[in-house]
């Protein structure tokens, strides 16, 4: 039961990756005030905010440093957090709810912690694959979509890489 395709071997990357997620970190936030040059993300004070919006506008001027954040890095070394799929049948006559359900459940996560994105929706058959930049979030979408839709949740954890897998179907 091992599918081909674009989605499979983004998950072989994502495992045989290196890098935990504390070097992501460390990476990014050896800088005290940094703006990320891809999302705009700032860092400020051991904090992550959105863009200049969330962050205080008084501010604005101290931030010399261009970085990479590690949501962004991430999506270069095509390299996600969390990997979470959906399948079965009720997947098929429900795609639109549930994807609601995810596009929702990322837009409260990303308010909260601006690194906690969706990295690729990729749509295999009747297969649904969500990758994040979090782990945390790659669960929260389980999680949102099992409290909504009910059906079986299973999540995997690799400890090692501070990666998870969540397992999401649904029959009829
Ligand atoms: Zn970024």
């Amino acid at each position: 039961m091992t599918p081909r395709g674009h989605r499979i071997s983004m998950e072989e990357k994502g495992q045989r990756a290196t890098r935990s997620t504390d070097v992501y970190h460390t990476e990014a936030t050896s800088k005290q005030a940094a703006r990320c040059s891809r999302c705009k993300a700032i860092y400020w004070n051991k904090r992550w905010y959105l863009d200049e919006e969330q962050f205080s506008v008084t501010s604005r001027g101290v931030i010399r440093h261009s970085i990479v954040c590690p949501a962004c890095q991430r999506m270069l070394d095509n390299n996600p957090a969390g990997i979470a799929t959906f399948r079965g049948d009720y997947l098929i006559q429900h795609e639109d709810e549930i994807l609601n359900t995810i596009k929702n459940t990322e837009k409260k996560s990303r308010m909260k912690n601006p690194l906690s994105r969706i990295m690729e929706v990729v749509q295999e058959g009747n297969v649904l694959t969500i990758s994040t930049s979090d782990d945390k979030l790659a669960q929260k979408i389980g999680r949102d979509v099992f409290k909504a839709h009910s059906g079986d949740l299973q999540y995997l954890w690799s400890h090692e890489h501070n990666f998870v897998r969540v397992l999401w179907s649904r029959q009829q």
